[in-house]
């Protein structure tokens, strides 16, 4: 790739993705000074790439807080009869390329400010890929692991009808996320239905079962996504996926898939991590047996010879447990984080022994950690780029949905594929462009394509 940047030139002094200067901009809005909130981390990466291309103020401005913010409370019943008082949200962060577009987190750990920057990633994100969308999130605070099926259900549907107003397949169009599943968002489409044409509703949601109008290709979206861009890369980073040693944090949707789809392209995955446990075997762990393994028990925890599917019990294939830390330390090429935020504190970033971190979750990393990892030389793809498959081929489905024609398996792949190469190959462009490391490089792209949205709109009335 013509404008690839060595790795080597990539660890010299460039700078870092979030200065430590606190922009005039948080003064101006009234945040509060509070460095640990992810929310607060979010704008601070925006703004310092919004300073290297010089973006104008009122749309620094406008990026820096979301334009709606909902919160909900509403009642269930649970199967022993009493009621439960569920808390949600939905933010919409931006609008100006498109509807606003992003996933339901079901999680007990879900809060505004946490959903607000998931917001603004979804929004930088839309616009690196350039999908014509805008940035949302939303959630549940609620553990779906103690929940059965049916109070799943009733929690999603009483959910989609306390947003309803404010969603809709031309306005605001949810997805999967941490926690939330196809089956989730076959509950959450047809309840929309009730109440809504039925020629129209199907695009309400994305991540459908494909039944019931998904698309082929989007479960596995954002690991193909992962992976397609961390080939495109590896020019630049100097590794090759022949023999890859990689490190998998997080063995969910993204982690598994991105660990299955590396595996057949030849890279050997040394290290998983999930909220069991953590594994290794510098052989190389079987993804496929892994995948098998923690759909029937629920995590990677006892994979090997007593895993109750058996998978993993051929010793090659199998792992052992070891301490986070030394997860954390395992030497190998790549880290891909794809559990959840901020789990790359600065100790953690020093413990690291990859080459590269893939961000395969969002905001993984802390500021303290990239600063870490950049005065170690580690080259970090940021999340804004490599998880952006999901979206894109959300997108597809979207598309696919109003047409009322669907794609074969194919067409998803090759797609999502050109989405993703054209996307690295930007970043590239802007890293060396401006001189930045590939996190501003990302965001600068993103920020620019939104700058010359409101030029051509400008801002009514
Ligand atoms: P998931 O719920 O399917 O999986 C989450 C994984 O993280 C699980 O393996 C879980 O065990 C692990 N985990 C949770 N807490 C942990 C802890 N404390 N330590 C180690 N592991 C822990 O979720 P997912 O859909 O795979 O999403 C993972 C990440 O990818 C999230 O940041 C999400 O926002 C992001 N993402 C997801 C999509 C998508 O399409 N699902 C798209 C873009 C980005």
């Amino acid at each position: 790739m013509s404008t690839a940047t060595p790795a080597a030139s990539a660890q010299t002094s460039t700078p870092v993705g979030v200065s430590t200067r606190r922009d005039p901009v948080f003064e101006e809005l009234g945040f509060p000074p509070d460095p640990e909130n992810l929310y607060t981390q979010t704008v601070g990466t925006m703004l310092h790439a919004a300073d290297v291309i010089d973006l104008h103020h009122r749309v620094k401005v406008i990026l820096a807080q979301p334009k709606n913010e909902l919160m909900v409370h509403f009642p269930v019943r649970l199967d022993d009869g009493k009621y439960h008082l569920f808390k949600g949200y939905r933010v919409q962060h931006n609008n100006a390329l498109g509807p606003y577009k992003g996933g339901l987190r079901f999680h007990p750990d879900v809060n505004l400010d946490d959903v607000k920057s998931l917001a603004l990633l979804m929004t930088m994100k839309c616009s690196l890929v350039r999908i014509p969308f805008g940035g949302a999130k939303g959630g549940v605070k609620t553990d779906p692991r103690t929940l059965s099926t049916g109070e799943l259900e009733r929690v999603t549907r009483r959910f989609c009808t306390a947003i309803m107003h404010t969603i809709g397949p031309d306005r605001d169009i949810p997805a999967p996320d941490v926690g939330t599943n196809a089956a989730m968002m076959a509950w959450f489409a047809d309840t929309y239905a009730m109440t809504h044409k039925a020629t129209d509703s199907l695009g309400v949601v994305t991540g459908k079962p494909i039944a019931f109008g998904g698309s082929l290709g989007r479960e596995k979206a954002t690991g193909q996504g992962v992976i397609n861009t961390l080939v495109e890369l590896l020019p630049s980073l100097n590794i090759s996926i022949e023999g890859m040693r990689i490190s998998l944090q997080g063995f969910g949707n993204v982690g598994s898939w991105a660990g299955r789809i590396v595996q057949d392209l030849g890279a050997r995955i040394i290290a998983v991590q999930d909220h069991t446990g953590c594994l290794r075997n510098d052989g190389g762990i079987d993804c496929h047996a892994l995948a098998e393994h923690v759909l029937v028990s629920g995590g990677i925890a006892h994979f090997g010879a007593d895993s109750p599917t058996g998978a993993g019990a051929r010793a090659d294939h199998g792992a052992q447990a070891v301490s986070e830390e030394d997860f954390y330390r395992t030497p190998c090429d790549v880290f891909i984080p794809a559990a959840l935020e901020q789990m790359v504190r600065a100790e953690q970033a020093d413990w690291l022994g990859c080459k590269v971190v893939v961000e395969a979750a969002n905001a993984p990393i802390t500021p303290d950690g990239d600063r870490v990892l950049a005065r170690r030389g580690i080259e970090v793809v940021p999340a804004i780029l490599a998880n952006a498959g999901g979206v894109v081929v959300s997108y597809f489905e979207w598309l696919q949905n109003k047409a009322s024609q669907y794609w074969d398996a194919e067409k998803v792949d090759h797609e999502l594929n050109r989405v993703m190469v054209m996307a690295a190959r930007r970043t590239l462009v802007c890293k060396q462009k401006y001189e930045v490391d590939m996190r501003t490089a990302a965001y600068t792209s993103a920020l620019d394509h939104i700058a010359q949205v409101y030029n051509a709109r400008g801002i009514f009335p």
